[in-house]
């Protein structure tokens, strides 16, 4: 899976797509023996403002019909896309391409939708919006598919880009350490405890449930079970 992310903070980002599970995702891993690891993703970005014609590299206009703030023009935007995918989307070997616009008034994001794109796509582009959001234009020419992460508004696409590329990816087969840590159906993991056994806390004990420390695993497993929801 190939993300591309279209932004004007790209280095806000890669900061988070370069660390922990994301940016060993990204590497060929030398393996036990001579097993090596394959790449499972790779993340690309590009700066809109990298792409205005304007010589201040200006993004954003104030919107027709008046009201607060600025929009964000589509053209910059546009282009970066072209440079991300533009190529790909005429040709089928270039895999599968889905293009999703952060938008808090989009379809609401849900593990069921990353694992669906995670299957179905070779390539999501996210665009990433700020000020009021963006040229609504971008969306009918790229046919975009609007995507919010709640109902909540953030001051930018960026955390929602991040979230998608995060919960997308640990769906792909090889990208968390062992595969069955991946909570299948259910949405929430279940409660965990580790060290210490017994934990003081202002002067009052706090101990884990005595079935996980006496190692019947299938009580563990039955225990577990009526925990999780
Ligand atoms: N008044 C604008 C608010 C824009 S918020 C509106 O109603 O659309 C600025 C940008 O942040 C948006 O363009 C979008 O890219 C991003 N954003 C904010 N909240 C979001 C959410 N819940 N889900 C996805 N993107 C969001």
């Amino acid at each position: 899976m190939h993300f591309h992310v279209i932004t004007i903070f790209p280095e806000v980002c890669e900061a988070y797509t370069s660390a922990s599970v994301l940016g060993r995702a990204q590497k060929t891993e030398k393996g036990k023996g001579a097993k090596v690891r394959g790449k499972k993703i790779a993340v690309s970005y590009y700066n809109p403002r990298d792409f205005s014609s304007d010589k201040h590299k200006k993004v954003d206009e104030r919107p027709f019909g008046g009201g607060p703030g600025m929009v964000m023009k589509a053209e910059p935007i546009l282009k970066a896309w072209e440079k991300a995918v533009g190529k790909k989307t005429v040709s089928l070997k270039h895999g599968k391409v889905k293009t999703l616009i952060m938008s808090p008034r989009g379809t609401v994001f849900t593990n069921g939708l990353a694992k669906q794109w995670a299957k179905e796509y070779d390539h999501l582009v996210l665009i990433s919006g700020r000020y009021e959001g963006i040229d609504a234009r971008v969306g009918v020419i790229l046919g975009a598919e609007e995507v919010s992460v709640g109902d909540y508004v953030l001051t930018g696409g960026e955390l929602p880009a991040l979230t998608i590329i995060d919960s997308v990816s640990r769906q792909i087969p090889g990208v968390l350490g062992t595969f069955e840590s991946l909570e299948d159906e259910r949405a929430t993991s279940g409660v965990t405890y580790t060290r210490p056994e017994e934990l003081v806390y202002k002067k009052k004990k706090y101990v884990v449930p005595e079935v996980l420390v006496n190692g019947n695993h299938a009580e563990i497993e039955k225990w577990r079970a009526s925990r999780s929801s």
